[in-house]
């Protein structure tokens, strides 16, 4: 649900943002680790790395740690001493952004989570017994072969603006309903070497845990994700096998590997990769615009949110509780086109 008071004080806390004249860096990390009490270490946490000027998303659970974050430059090393004083952290890999111009996030949020990657499965799968990392040469290599399977284990929303050449792409919306849907796709090539990748390998770990205990033997994930993918490319000026953006879970949205864009507007069908939130705080849908459109409708998913938007404050705010907008029919990344190809309004 949508909370006006926090919306506002969101925008507000995002201008700050861009006015803030520092150099930052974002990057990712995850961890799978065996924490006890994770509420007892998040308040530690919070304060330790508040203190340091991070911002941006952590996930604590009973099965590691998982962020996506920011830092100024001047305090990066400042932040890894610290990480080495905690066992669960020492030495842990960041994972730099590749297009970063450091205004990722504008707050701090740790929240204690049941897991830190919701896979819906009731047991809990032995992450020791999971698939062969492998680096980009390795994944070049292997996807070079015809009889190779390549698989995107991200949600829809994010392969539709990137993926590698080849790779298979569920329809699912979220991890947990991608785990299925991939066993079904896989059905029958229980032999066969299956290659894996995500956003920064977070999800392939468990994913290609969850293969080989479904009896699948020759599975690869792609180490460190696309984010290390394309860093290494571009060190040993290698073949880049990924065509388009990388979806990225924070303010950037995305950040681009190649020049080709691969994806379409929602709302006009025009060659576009540009995920945007429609601008009407009551709706935020997620979903790509071209800037004919952006124009158009206003930075808008639909017309009704289009004229919402212009309505006084006060309007807006006694409407609010009987309109339905496409955000909240829709969950996040999930459209709809109409039969003439126009984004349902
Ligand atoms: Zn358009
Ligand atoms: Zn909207």
């Amino acid at each position: 649900m949508s909370r006006p008071e926090n919306r506002k004080n969101r925008k507000d806390l995002k201008e700050q943002m861009y006015k803030l004249n520092e150099t930052r860096v974002t990057f990712s990390f995850y961890k799978y680790w065996s924490i006890e009490k994770p509420e007892e270490i998040r308040n530690s946490l919070f304060k330790d790395l508040d203190a340091l000027g991070v911002k941006g998303r952590i996930y604590l659970s009973y099965e590691g740690i998982n962020g996506q974050v920011s830092v100024a430059k001047e305090n990066l090393e400042k932040l890894k001493s610290y990480t080495d004083t905690i066992d669960f952290l020492k030495g842990i890999r960041f994972n730099y952004a590749i297009e970063d111009d450091g205004k990722s996030f504008f707050v701090l949020k740790i929240k204690v989570r049941e897991k830190i990657v919701a896979d819906g499965l009731d047991q809990n799968l032995d992450l020791a017994q999971n698939g062969k990392h492998i680096d980009a040469v390795e994944f070049n290599e292997l996807t070079n072969k015809d009889e190779t399977i390549l698989i995107d284990m991200r949600n829809h929303y994010e392969s539709e603006v990137g993926h590698f050449k080849g790779a298979m792409l569920p329809e699912a919306a979220t991890f947990r309903d991608l785990l299925p849907e991939v066993l079904e796709k896989l059905e029958g090539k229980e032999e066969k070497e299956i290659v894996m990748y995500c956003t920064g390998g977070i999800r392939c770990e468990k994913a290609s845990a969850f293969l080989k205990n479904k009896g699948f033997e020759k599975v690869y994930q792609l180490d460190g994700g696309i984010i290390d993918y394309a860093r290494q490319v571009k060190e040993l000026e290698i073949e880049n096998k990924f065509k388009g953006k990388n979806f990225v879970f924070d303010e950037r949205l995305g950040e681009r590997i190649s020049e080709d864009v691969i994806a379409h507007c929602h709302q006009c069908g025009a060659q576009s990769d540009r995920h945007v939130n429609c601008d009407n705080d009551a709706c935020h849908l997620l979903f790509i615009q071209c800037d004919n459109c952006a124009t158009e409708f206003e930075n808008c998913c639909s017309i009704k949110c289009r004229e919402f938007n212009k309505l006084p404050e006060e309007e807006q705010k006694a409407q609010r509780k009987d309109q339905t907008f496409n955000g909240s029919k829709f969950s996040k990344g999930r459209y709809y086109l109409a039969d003439d190809g126009k984004f349902l309004q």
